[in-house]
């Protein structure tokens, strides 16, 4: 019997960087009655509260959410009536000086430094670094023109992973470049939340639009959790109502 369903979130449980819709916070606010429930994104703590803390409905049982920003490098619980951090395993200061230093070597080196950019190119989210081309606030159409092919990102991506040789080096997103101790991804997240709330792997049920090899959700599968891979929030939205019926 599953006592925990995790979720991958954009192209999941929402839309990319849309807040959940009122028809999956009522599933999820159902699920929370008989599981309790995972969310794992790249996206950092604020992130997660306009996109799925915000939209679970009132009277839902929040002791049993967890939520696990930055790809699980950090842990959020609601305990006496607010939203804690449990853990973030953050980089110390020497380890972000090195990599912001290196970033502003290998992005003039692989010649990224003369388009416009909107607001700053360099995020700390504390556990991850992201490196976005056009900067964070760019416009969407934008951020799509730059780099559809990915040859500036992994131009960038080859520099740094001379210069980091031990961190890991993503490309994600459209625009970005996440650097990130390495052995991040979300099958770490899952061992991590099995470690400190005491639910074993083997009773966790996972989900997620990128589950082939190369997505961001397939390390769970491959790691042997019992996943299932979803085409789209729809298709989530049908499997959260079966796994409801058989639950309860
Ligand atoms: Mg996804």
């Amino acid at each position: 019997m599953k006592k925990l369903i995790a979720f991958d979130l954009d192209g999941t449980l929402a839309e990319s960087k849309q807040p959940i819709q009122p028809e999956m916070g009522t599933l999820l606010k159902q699920l929370l009655g008989v599981a309790a429930i995972a969310v794992i994104s790249g996206g950092d703590w604020p992130q997660f509260e306009t996109q799925v803390v915000a939209h679970i409905p009132a009277g839902s049982d929040l002791s049993r959410l967890f939520i696990m920003p930055t790809t699980g490098t950090k842990l959020y619980r609601y305990e006496n009536e607010a939203w804690h951090a449990v853990y973030a395993d953050v980089f110390d200061a020497a380890e972000r000086k090195t990599i912001i230093d290196a970033l502003d070597k290998a992005s003039a080196e692989a010649g990224l430094n003369d388009s416009r950019t909107w607001g700053d190119k360099i995020e700390d989210r504390g556990s991850q670094i992201t490196y976005s081309g056009l900067g964070q606030e760019a416009p969407l159409d934008a951020k799509k023109a730059w780099d559809p092919d990915f040859a500036k990102r992994k131009k960038l991506q080859a520099i740094l992973q001379t210069m980091l040789p031990d961190l890991s080096i993503n490309v994600g997103g459209s625009t970005s470049v996440d650097i990130t101790r390495r052995g991040i991804d979300k099958a770490y997240a899952i061992r991590r939340l099995s470690e400190v709330i005491g639910i074993a792997a083997q009773d966790m049920l996972f989900l997620g639009d990128a589950m082939y090899p190369g997505g961001n959700d397939y390390p769970v599968k491959a790691a042997g959790i019992d996943s299932i891979a979803v085409r789209d929030v729809a298709e989530t939205r049908s499997v959260v109502s079966a796994i409801i019926a058989c639950l309860k």
